[in-house]
Order: structure tokens, then C-alpha cells, then sequence
């Protein structure tokens, strides 16, 4: 059975980053039927928090994402949380001292950066250079007597070649000597990471460590370790780093990095899953939309990219747009009101026939929408009733020789309608030019020039129908007096 695991470290923002390797994941175990798996490596104290532990749980709830053992839902290889775990840890240490693979060491802080400082300045690649590997019981009775409180670190075996076969990039090999014994348990008694996750993925019994690319210098530690312990090693994939489009690392300057920030700014589960899958891997055809059930359908590792995907806000944009359009109008609002409550244009005041008009001028920008937020922008023409022009070339609209005649016959014609429809408004609007003898243009674009200040806008007769005869007609008064 296939089992995978997500197995993030709970010190921060959840990173888009992280929620593709979560999806990618999430897809194998869905799409061969295996178990999926939540982990939470919280072993760095100062910097893990409970509140981003929860941010993530949320987050891929949110996704779509859902587990099936995991640190809050327990399971067969419970506990799930690696602070929860260190009676584990500390069984294959002691198994390791025995063995004598790994050993006590008692350099200090300082000894070693002293030693790395060393190791630069004579253009060395700094790692440990064994002082402590062969100490005696004495030396350790003495050291110990100082005060000092021993790391424990894996012997790491000279002259070796590290070699797997990696799912997304082939066969990677390392050597051995460039490695340095490494720390895996650090002095307050607490393992690092490369030691935790490997004794977790196996007693878990994950069999593809599918991950992010930043891991991949890790992985022949882990892999050490695993030989060490006599413990199976599983499947990997290392997948792509993500680029910001000028292809530097993505990073907060690129804008929003976390899942958090996406799904404020009103971008949909299903637009992010979309995106994010397409972020490294490539489908088979040239369908582009997919939903969560059609990306189980058609994933697979073997077309999972190994250079870096680009981060491509327009794209993303252009999917969430897709996903928006499906939305009702009144899931649209739900999404819309906060930003619009957040900008000051409505507040809990707002009775139900505003919120009914409201909603239906929001269904009549819905096209132009790639993220909720961004109905910020387009709200004045609804809102305003003192109407800016948007540039000069607007207020030029408004100078030609006709509109004098055009705005007089609109006027009247508009108070007239017994019934203000956006198909009444049209024919109004037709009627003109015919009366003027003039293009179309020339009628449209000065009415919704006078109406909203802009050249540019929602369909004409709706806006009109939603803002009302007298809101118009006050409007249009107003900018050609
Ligand atoms: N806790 C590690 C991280 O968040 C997990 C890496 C791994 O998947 O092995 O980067």
C-alpha cells in the first residue's frame, strides 16, 4: 500500500511551497488508493507554535486536502507530532551509542564555529572534522566534569557513495567525505530533523517521500541513517523550486507566499489547487482546468518537472477568474462583502434591498474579476454618485458637439420609462442614434462617460437598471452642469 505523508514544521506562514508538496502527496495516496498522512515536526521549540499548526490544519482543510491519520485524528502509527514522540527517538539512540554509529561530542558553540572559521579561511568546505570521534571514558568523565552537555552525532562512513534513485530527477549520488558527522541529537536532548523524519517515515511506513527540492542535500543523511538503523528506505521525489517570474526565488517581494494571504485576498480552493498542481507538473494534454477529482484522474509523478516552475500570478489569476465566474451571485457576495466592508463601502447597516441591489451589480462585474479583493476596484461606479473622470481623454467625451443634444433627448427619455429594464434602456439608447442620426459611439460611450466617469465598464443597461432612474438622472445632471 502506498502511504505518503506532508509533514511540515509549524513555525510560520504556511507557504504555497509547502501546500504543493501537501497536494502532490495528497494525489498519489488518493490516486493508488493509499493513506495520506499528516505529520507535525515541531522539534525546533523556540520557533514552532500551536497557532501555526492550526493555520495549516485549516489551510488544507480548506484545500481540500484532507488526511487520514494524522497529528489531531490519531492513527495506527500514533502519535503523529514529533515532540510527542522523543521516547521513540531516544530507543534508536540508545541503539546507535551501542552500536557505536554514533557518538557523544562535546564541542561547544564557539569550538565550532571556530573550527568552521578555520576550515573557510583555508577555502575548506566547513564540516565537523571528528574531534570527538574517539574520545576516551576519561575524556568524556572530564568534559562532562566541565560542565558541558554532549550532542550526539552520526559517524558518517569515509570514501562511500551515497547513491538513490529519485522519482523526479533520476539517480542523484553524493560522496561521503563531503558530508562531515553530523548532529542528530542536539545537547538538550532533542533530535534535528534529518534524524526524526527518518525514524518517523519508517515507523510510519511511508514508502515515497515526496518533498521539496531544498531537502534533497538532507536526503544521504537520512539515507545514512536508514542503513545505519537497518531500516528499509522508501521511495523519493524531490520536487522543483518554485521562481518568481523575474526567476529568482519566490519570495515575499513576489508578492503573497502563503495560502493564507491567497485565500483573504478571495482566491477559491479550487483555483489554488488547480494552480499549484500545475506548478511542476505537466498534463498529458492540453486541458488546462481540472478539478481535484480529474487531477487524482490524471496525475502522476512521471510528469512532475525537475526544473524549477515559475510562479506565474496571471495565470493563476486567469484560473481563479474561471473558477469566480461559476459562482452564484450570492456566494460572490459572500466572498465580495468583507473587502468591501474592510474599504468602507458597506457595513452591518445594510438593509436587503441594498444588499439585493447590491448583489445584482456585483453579478454584472463578475467577468471582470480574477480575485474577490479586487471588486474594491470596481465598486465606485456603483457606489459614487459624485462622479470623477478616470483621465482627460474621459472628460473629452463629454466636449463634442453632439452631447448637448444626445444628453437632453437621454434625460427625457430615461425619465419617461415606465419600466426601467436594461433592455428599455437599450432601446432608449438605440432610439437616440437614430433620432441624431450618429454612430453609436457616440451615444454610448458619452452616457457612460457622464454616469461614471469612466470609458470603460459593466454592460450600460444593467448598470443603469441597478442604479436607478433617479440615481442616474442626478448623476448626469450633475456632470454636465
Ligand atoms: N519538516 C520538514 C519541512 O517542513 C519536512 C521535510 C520533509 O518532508 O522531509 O521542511
Amino acid at each position: 500500500q502506498v502511504r505518503v505523508r506532508f509533514a511540515p514544521s509549524p513555525t510560520g506562514p504556511f507557504h504555497i511551497g509547502g501546500a504543493r508538496s501537501a497536494l502532490f502527496n495528497w494525489l498519489v495516496a488518493r490516486k493508488n488508493g493509499g493513506k495520506f498522512v499528516l505529520r507535525i515536526e515541531d522539534t525546533d521549540l523556540d520557533r514552532s507554535t500551536k497557532e501555526s499548526e492550526e493555520n495549516i490544519k485549516e489551510a488544507l482543510r480548506w484545500l481540500g486536502l484532507t488526511w487520514d491519520e494524522g497529528a489531531d485524528i490519531g492513527g495506527p502509527y500514533a502519535p503523529y507530532r514529533q515532540t510527542e514522540r522523543l521516547d521513540i527517538y531516544r530507543q534508536y539512540t540508545d541503539k546507535l551509542l551501542e552500536s557505536g554509529q554514533v557518538y557523544h561530542c562535546f564541542c561547544t558553540e564557539e569550538e565550532l564555529e571556530a573550527e568552521r572559521q578555520l576550515l573557510l579561511a583555508e577555502g575548506k568546505t566547513p564540516c565537523y572534522q571528528g574531534r570527538c570521534r574517539s574520545l576516551s571514558e576519561a575524556d568524556k568523565i572530564r568534559l562532562a566534569g566541565e560542565g558541558r552537555k554532549p550532542a550526539i552525532r552520526f559517524r558518517v562512513p569515509e570514501n562511500q557513495q551515497i547513491a538513490f534513485k529519485d522519482l523526479v530527477r533520476d539517480t542523484v549520488s553524493f560522496d561521503s567525505n563531503g558530508i562531515g558527522d553530523f548532529v542528530i541529537v542536539k545537547s538538550d536532548g532533542i533530535p534535528v530533523y534529518n534524524y526524526a523524519v527518518v525514524i518517523d517515515d519508517a515507523a510510519m511506513e511511508i514508502t515515497h517521500v515526496i518533498r521539496a527540492e531544498e531537502h534533497l542535500s538532507n536526503t544521504p543523511r537520512q539515507v545514512l541513517l536508514y542503513q545505519a538503523l537497518g531500516l528499509p528506505v522508501p521511495k523519493f521525489g524531490h520536487i522543483s523550486l518554485i521562481l518568481g517570474q523575474d526567476r529568482s526565488k519566490m519570495s515575499k517581494r513576489h508578492g503573497a507566499t502563503s495560502v493564507e494571504q491567497y485565500r483573504k485576498l478571495g482566491y477559491l480552493p479550487e483555483a489554488l489547487v488547480n494552480f499549484l498542481a500545475l506548478l511542476g507538473w505537466a498534463p498529458a494534454g492540453e486541458q488546462e482546468i481540472f478539478t481535484l477529482e480529474e487531477l487524482v484522474e490524471n496525475f502522476s509523478l512521471d510528469r512532475v518537472a525537475k526544473n524549477p516552475a515559475v510562479f506565474d500570478i496571471d495565470k493563476l489569476n486567469w484560473i481563479n477568474a474561471h473558477y469566480l465566474k461559476q459562482l452564484t451571485p450570492p456566494q460572490l457576495a459572500e466572498l465580495v462583502f468583507p473587502h468591501l466592508e474592510a474599504a468602507g463601502y458597506i457595513d452591518g447597516s445594510l438593509n436587503e434591498t441594498a444588499r439585493g441591489n447590491l448583489i445584482q451589480f456585483l453579478e454584472i462585474i463578475q467577468e471582470q474579476l480574477s480575485y474577490a479583493a479586487q471588486a474594491v476596484e470596481h465598486v465606485d461606479v456603483y457606489f459614487n454618485d459624485q462622479v470623477e473622470f478616470e483621465s482627460e481623454e474621459a472628460r473629452q467625451v463629454l466636449l463634442d458637439a453632439d452631447i448637448p443634444l444626445v444628453m437632453q433627448s437621454f434625460k427625457e427619455k430615461l425619465a419617461a420609462l415606465e419600466e426601467l429594464s436594461s433592455g428599455a434602456v437599450q432601446t432608449v439608447l438605440k432610439s437616440i442614434t437614430k433620432e441624431l442620426k450618429i454612430g453609436g459611439k457616440k451615444v454610448y460611450m458619452p452616457v457612460r462617460v457622464a454616469i461614471t466617469g469612466k470609458m470603460h465598464g459593466p454592460d450600460l443597461g444593467k448598470l443603469i437598471t441597478i442604479i436607478g432612474k433617479e440615481r442616474t438622472l442626478q448623476r448626469l445632471n450633475a456632470t454636465l452642469a
